[in-house]
């Protein structure tokens, strides 16, 4: 059985070969176009939960020149202690669960970013925005839309800036293929796939339980093609329609979706088929289709390379690590005020968790649901 782990690898197979030097050149924002040292503002964070994702961000930032790894929050020590040797960070720098809202007094850190399972995300966020510090989330960034609006409006009474870890908002081919569709090449566009889906390992793991997932494959994977809907396309779903399929309930509980299909109607007519799961192999693949031509992302949505194609012939893009370049991104839009081309506030992963919480709503009903994003 393939893990997500084996899934994703194969297709990071060349991202530790990546060469920054390609991506300064030819998408990093202008600051880090430059030559020489990097010497302007930089924004210093704290990771929250050292898991595999965690662990590849604090890697990857390694490379990133406005963003930096400063401090960590964690409920294991052993962990905390190997990351402050592998990153030297320092003793007053180190969390855990139940004392990191001190981190207020500490001027050392300007953002935290939350890197736990999908069911912890609100609360701690909550909790950093009233430590007065910047949150980044993941993906999702909470179970459903109530727990967004809530993030959003304890970092708006705080005065902080809220941001979703969606890394492929600033990836090369992504933003090519935007391009295009906003420069008109592909004509009126009516029509995107998004294919996501992967056989998932161990029955065990926290991914598979509703209390720490909020869901299943669509929580985790089917989020992306729903995303990908919304920038491929460039407009926001008006209904949407789903549809479910167990074929192991032993492994998918109650609560934990193992394929979900689901249809997606936009205001210019545009039309979306998706599908998000748990229990199908190789399945990571965006389509565009308009009236003058295509595009086709597959890889779309693991960590790189990605490929492309269009009616035209290969898309042609620097192969960036992902988080390195999000990071950076993310600390201008933090620091400076940058707006990126697809926004990563919490209003855009609100407006995913609106659309998830319409698919298990349609899926229970058998209806479609209208949507107001
Ligand atoms: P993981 O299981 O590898 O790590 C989770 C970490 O959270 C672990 O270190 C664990 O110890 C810690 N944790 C804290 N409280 C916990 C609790 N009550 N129960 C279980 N673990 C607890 O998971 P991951 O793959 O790192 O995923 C973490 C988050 O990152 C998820 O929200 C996931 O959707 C997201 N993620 C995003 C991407 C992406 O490409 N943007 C990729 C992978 C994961």
């Amino acid at each position: 059985m393939q893990s997500r782990r084996d899934f994703l690898q194969k297709l990071t197979a060349s991202a530790a070969a990546l060469s920054f030097t390609s991506y300064a050149a030819a998408a990093a924002p202008s600051v880090l176009r430059e030559s020489q040292p990097y010497d302007g503002p930089v924004l210093r964070v704290a990771i929250m939960g050292l898991g595999g994702y965690g662990s590849r961000v604090a890697e990857a930032m390694q490379s990133s020149k406005m963003a930096k790894l400063v401090g960590v929050i964690s409920g294991t020590p052993s962990k905390i202690k190997d990351w402050q040797a592998k990153y030297n960070i320092p003793e007053k720098n180190c969390y855990n669960y139940d004392n990191f809202d001190q981190i207020k007094n500490n001027a050392d850190i300007d953002a935290v970013y939350v890197i736990t399972p999908n069911a912890l995300h609100r609360d701690q966020v909550i909790r950093v925005a009233k430590a007065g510090k910047h949150a980044i989330t993941e993906k999702p960034m909470g179970l459903n839309a109530k727990e967004c609006q809530d993030m959003i409006d304890a970092c708006k009474k705080a005065n902080v800036k809220l941001l979703v870890g969606y890394r492929l908002h600033f990836e090369p081919f992504t933003l090519e293929v935007v391009r295009m569709r906003k420069d008109g090449e592909l004509g009126k566009v009516n029509f995107f796939q998004g294919l996501s889906g992967f056989k998932i390992g161990d029955p065990s793991q926290w991914r598979l339980n509703k209390q720490l997932a909020g869901g299943g494959s669509m929580m985790d994977i089917g989020i992306y093609a729903i995303n990908g809907s919304r920038y491929m396309l460039g407009e926001d779903p008006i209904w949407v329609t789903a549809q479910e399929t167990k074929t192991d309930p032993q492994k998918f509980k109650e609560g934990v979706d193992e394929t979900i299909t689901f249809q997606l109607g936009f205001p210019s007519g545009a039309v979306a088929s998706c599908l998000s799961s748990y229990n199908i192999n190789f399945l990571d693949r965006f389509f565009l289709s308009g009236d003058k031509g295509f595009a086709e992302l597959s890889p779309a949505t693991g960590y790189g390379p990605l490929k492309g194609r269009t009616n035209k012939g290969e898309i042609n893009q620097p192969v960036v690590t992902h988080q390195t370049v999000q990071m950076d991104e993310m600390a201008a839009i933090i620091l400076q005020n940058k707006k990126p081309v697809i926004p990563v506030d919490g209003e855009e992963g609100m407006k995913d968790l609106k659309i998830i919480d319409a698919i298990y709503e349609s899926i229970k009903t058998g209806k479609q649901i209208a949507l107001k994003l």
